[in-house]
């Protein structure tokens, strides 16, 4: 499931340094993500990067954009592909992930 910025978005900029695919951009009206660069932080982080310093909360989950852990793990493996530690992780299942927590 990727992460949507809602139109409580007060266009702060905390979010956007913070996601590690780069996939949160300065959109025209608020910031917005691109679901295909989106893996929730799976891989990278053990919670949604965006999510934990959003002063207003308005990163939620997509519930049109539903997807499963191993999804977003090898989308973040494909985001990143000379990703070396992220590789060994993923092979290891013993990556960071928010489903994990
Ligand atoms: Fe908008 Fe929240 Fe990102 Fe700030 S942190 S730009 S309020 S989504």
């Amino acid at each position: 499931m990727a992460i949507k910025i809602t139109e409580d978005c007060i266009n702060c900029g905390a979010c956007e340094p913070e996601c590690p695919t780069e996939a949160i951009t300065d959109g025209d009206e608020i910031y917005v993500i691109n679901p295909q660069a989106c893996t929730e932080c799976v891989g990278f982080f053990s919670e949604i990067a965006c999510q934990a310093v959003c002063p207003v909360e308005c990163c939620l989950p997509d519930p049109d954009k539903v997807e499963t852990e191993e999804v977003l793990i090898n989308r973040a493996l494909s985001l990143r592909p000379d990703d070396t530690d992220l590789r060994q992780k993923a092979a290891a299942n013993n990556y960071p992930s928010h489903y994990r927590k």
